[in-house]
């Protein structure tokens, strides 16, 4: 048996303000995923601009950061095999008009920016991702 492993989704503003979270989480949860911490929190400026410091060269930069900290979110850690790349799979493609049918962006997202979910894109940033919003009793849990 492959063995398990965990990564980090957001639910961002957008999905949550439009009350697909539920319909979201359904999908994750159908999809193999175990759901091991969640939490519903609102971004502060500092907390969105260091999460996505990758991208603040980036023009959207600020308008991401407007947009993450606009209403609240559920972030959560999630778990199975291949985890990481399984949760990319699901989401789709960044953009809803490139993402493929009978995913999160494609059924839930706005645009290339309101697109609904943030999923970490390699096991590395998922460790740090998850470091950023649960602590170590959070993440072991049975
Ligand atoms: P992801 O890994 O698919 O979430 O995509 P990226 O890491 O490239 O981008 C992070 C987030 O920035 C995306 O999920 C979008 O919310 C936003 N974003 C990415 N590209 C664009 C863009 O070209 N324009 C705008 N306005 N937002 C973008």
């Amino acid at each position: 048996m492959s063995e398990k492993q965990k990564t980090f989704s957001i639910i961002k503003p957008d999905a949550v303000a439009s009350g697909k979270a539920g319909k979201i989480l359904s999908l994750l949860e159908e999809s193999g995923f175990r759901i091991v911490a969640l939490r519903m929190t609102k971004l502060s400026q500092s907390q969105a601009e260091g999460f996505y410091a990758v991208h603040r060269e980036r023009p959207f930069y600020s308008s991401l950061v407007k947009f993450m900290t606009e209403g609240p979110v559920i972030v959560m850690a999630l778990e199975r095999e291949d985890a990481v790349k399984k949760l990319r799979d699901v989401m789709g493609a960044t953009n809803p008009a490139n993402a493929a049918e009978g995913t999160v962006r494609k059924l839930f997202a706005e645009s290339i920016e309101r697109n609904a979910i943030h999923g970490s894109d390699a096991p590395e940033t998922a460790a740090e991702e998850l470091k950023f919003f649960f602590n170590s009793v959070e993440l072991n849990q049975l």
